[in-house]
């Protein structure tokens, strides 16, 4: 948590003074030795760049079919949504919702919450309810994991093993690179800095009198 030249350790609730750190640097807890923050040179740019490439690839992975369903001699080529919904008809809901948050929703909260706040950031502007965009960014975070999106593929392709097949293919390859690029974008999302500029932009914002 921050107060104003002041943050509080999320782990032994000390408060301690903030310092300015050298590029790369990192502050921890004087108490607990919890990790406070780091500065990363250009982190919030290299997080909307990783942030644009992961919008683009995702819209790739959704658009071509990523797994081919044979079934009753007949052979469709489907997306990861239809992969879901084809798990709801089996009747299997709870494994169709987990492939859907941790493929499809996760990724894209992740993505939108990101651009949302840091193309204005970086145009010196503040998005409106950026505070909410900023919780969606922390909650959806954990999500962000090549672990957790791999999860999401091997349950799709397990669960229809008896029916489905997986070939490379575009929207795999694209997947594989959304993954890489969705991890990096949130890896790169510097907390600190971004709540530093936020303050200079209300600074700049306030009324002068
Ligand atoms: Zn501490």
């Amino acid at each position: 948590m921050r107060l104003d030249g002041l943050i509080v350790c999320n782990q032994c609730d000390l408060l301690l003074r903030e310092v300015e750190l050298e590029p790369g640097a990192k502050a921890s807890c004087s108490r607990c030795g919890n990790e406070l923050y780091r500065l990363q040179p250009n982190g919030l740019q290299r997080s909307l760049a990783f942030g644009l490439t992961a919008a683009a690839l995702f819209l790739v992975s959704n658009a071509f079919p990523i797994v081919t369903i044979n079934s009753q001699g007949l052979t469709n080529s489907t997306t990861l949504l239809d992969a879901a919904d084809r798990l709801v008809r089996d009747g299997i809901p709870s494994i169709a919702a987990l492939v859907f948050a941790t493929t499809f929703l996760m990724p894209m909260l992740e993505i939108l919450a990101l651009i949302y706040l840091l193309l204005p950031l970086n145009l010196g502007r503040l998005p409106p309810f950026f505070p909410l965009a900023f919780r969606v960014v922390h909650l959806v975070k954990p999500w962000a994991m090549i672990e957790v999106f791999m999860l999401g593929l091997m349950v799709t392709i397990t669960k229809l093993n008896a029916f489905a097949s997986v070939s490379p293919n575009i929207a795999l390859g694209s997947f594989v690179l959304l993954m890489l690029a969705v991890t990096a974008a949130a890896a790169n999302f510097d907390t600190h800095t971004f709540w530093k500029q936020v303050d200079i932009l209300k600074k700049l914002q306030e009324p002068v009198c």
